[in-house]
Parts: structure tokens; C-alpha cells; sequence
């Protein structure tokens, strides 16, 4: 391998494209599955920098344009890239709970299989977002990873009409752990060694916010206890559950029209949950 890898990236669709969006029932704003792709996607490219690699993105970083599948796979093939990334989220759950991260992978050599495993512990080691499938790595034909001519591999980051997938997928910390699980596999993979400070290597380009960019620290600690009612939980971890203070957390978690139905509470809780309930 030459000493300086080229990784190619590939946010999945674009963001018009008909059908790939999050469940309306679940995600009022049918948030694009692109713009999540493109979230992943910018801060893999973000935190790359600090490796010596170059990346190229073969999907429309604009998201104007769904690049068609052959055009991407030929980009990465013309540069004779060391490793292509297909970043996706995934739908077939209807509504229902359960789902997560699958990673597939299109080679029969024992290798790949190891690296698809090796990418998926990656991954869900910062997401804790498991797969519930009967396979977390899976051998398929998708043309992206058929068709490219280095270890390839595409990820599908959790359901887009998952009730618990959903309010996951759509927080900023999610996406940021992703990229870091990705990354992770990346520099261990192709044994990426840490570029030289460089003022003048390119920083990650405007990363699309979703939801806004928060610290950490602005999350409420995760809820570990029995299932309960999100009121109930709010209270065993001494946060404030008056329907007054609530609008105000939901707000903050772009709930904005919070009138207390079952379905906001219940995206309230999942992200509570989850470690992602951002404060108010
Ligand atoms: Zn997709």
C-alpha cells in the first residue's frame, strides 16, 4: 500500500431523492436520509484530517444531485482508492421498535468479512446502537460495493421508520460517534499514521447541522432504569418533569410544537434513553 491511502467516501442518494427520508409518524420533518449520510460523512472527512490520507467524496457534497451509482464507483476506481466507505440509513422496520447497524460487504474472500465485523464493532463500540438482525455483516450485492475495485463497504446507521432507531439517528452526538467509530476503523485498518501539524491542510467543509451542534456536556445523563413513562424518568434522575419545563426541553430537541402527545414523549424518552435528551 503507498503511504498515503486514498479513502473514498460516499454519502448515500441525494437529497431529493424519492422515498429516503425518516418515517413522518416519527420524524414530523422527514428529515433526508442524505443530509444524515452527509452529517457522517463530513465528519469522517473532518476528523481524516488529522491523518495523512487524502479523502475524496464521490457523492454531490451539495446534496443537489443523486450521483448516479456507476459514477461514483468510477471515481473511486480512477484514483484507485484504498478503501470506499458508503454511509446509509436504513428502512424496513415500519414504524416498529428495533433495528440498528448493519454493515455490507461483497466479496467472498474471508477477509472482507473480518473487516465488514471489524467496521461494524468499530461503530456500535462508540454507538452502542447494536444491530437486531439476524446478521450484523452481510454479504450483498450492492452495486456501490460490487462494483468498486478496493475493499469496499456500506453501513446502514440504524432505521429511518424505527420508533427507537429514529430519535437516535437524528441527534448531532449520534452522527458525531458514528464518524469516530468509522475513523477508528479506517486509521486501523489502513494503518494511518497522524499527519504533521499543518496549518494549511483543509479543514472539514461546513458540515451540514442538523439539529444544531452541541457540546457533550449539554445532555441530560442517559436514563438506566426500568421502562418507564418519560415523566417518571425525568423525575429518578432529579430533572424537573412539569409540563412546563418539558416544552422546554423539546423545544431544544426540535419538538416544536410540544402539547405532551405519546408519540413526543416517547421521542423524548428514547433520547433520554439514549444519552441524547439535550437540555434545555
Ligand atoms: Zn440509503
Amino acid at each position: 500500500m503507498r503511504n498515503k491511502p486514498i479513502i473514498a467516501l460516499d454519502a448515500g442518494h441525494g437529497m431529493q431523492t424519492p422515498g429516503k427520508r425518516c418515517l413522518k409518524a416519527i420524524d414530523p420533518a422527514e428529515t433526508r436520509e442524505w443530509a444524515l449520510n452527509d452529517r457522517i460523512a463530513d465528519q469522517v472527512q473532518g476528523l481524516l484530517t488529522a491523518y495523512d490520507c487524502t479523502v475524496i467524496r464521490v457523492d454531490d457534497t451539495t446534496g443537489g444531485k443523486d450521483v448516479a451509482l456507476s459514477a461514483r464507483v468510477k471515481a473511486a476506481n480512477n484514483v484507485k482508492a484504498d478503501m470506499y466507505i458508503s454511509i446509509h440509513h436504513n428502512a424496513g422496520i415500519g414504524g416498529g421498535i428495533g433495528g440498528g447497524t448493519v454493515v455490507y460487504y461483497c466479496s467472498s474472500k474471508d477477509e472482507r468479512r473480518v473487516q465488514a465485523m471489524h467496521l461494524y464493532d468499530s461503530v456500535t463500540a462508540r454507538t452502542g446502537l447494536f444491530g437486531n438482525r439476524s446478521s450484523k455483516v452481510i454479504k450483498y450485492g450492492w452495486y456501490v460495493v460490487k462494483h468498486t475495485t478496493m475493499p469496499a463497504f456500506l453501513i446502514e446507521n440504524g432505521f429511518m421508520d424505527s420508533l427507537t432507531d429514529v430519535p437516535i439517528i437524528l441527534s448531532a452526538t449520534h452522527a458525531t460517534r458514528t464518524a469516530q467509530g468509522i475513523v477508528d476503523f479506517l486509521a486501523a485498518e489502513l494503518c494511518l499514521s497522524f499527519a504533521q501539524e499543518d496549518s494549511q491542510r483543509p479543514q472539514t467543509g461546513g458540515s451540514t447541522v442538523i439539529g444544531g451542534n452541541h457540546p457533550m456536556d449539554t445532555y441530560y445523563p442517559a436514563y438506566t432504569g426500568p421502562k418507564t413513562t418519560l415523566s417518571a424518568a425525568m423525575t429518578a434522575l432529579g430533572i424537573n418533569a412539569s409540563y412546563a419545563h418539558r416544552k422546554l426541553i423539546a423545544k431544544a430537541n426540535n419538538i416544536t410544537v410540544y402539547i405532551g402527545t405519546a408519540t413526543q414523549n416517547t421521542r423524548m424518552y428514547n433520547l433520554l434513553v439514549a444519552g441524547f435528551l439535550l437540555k434545555e
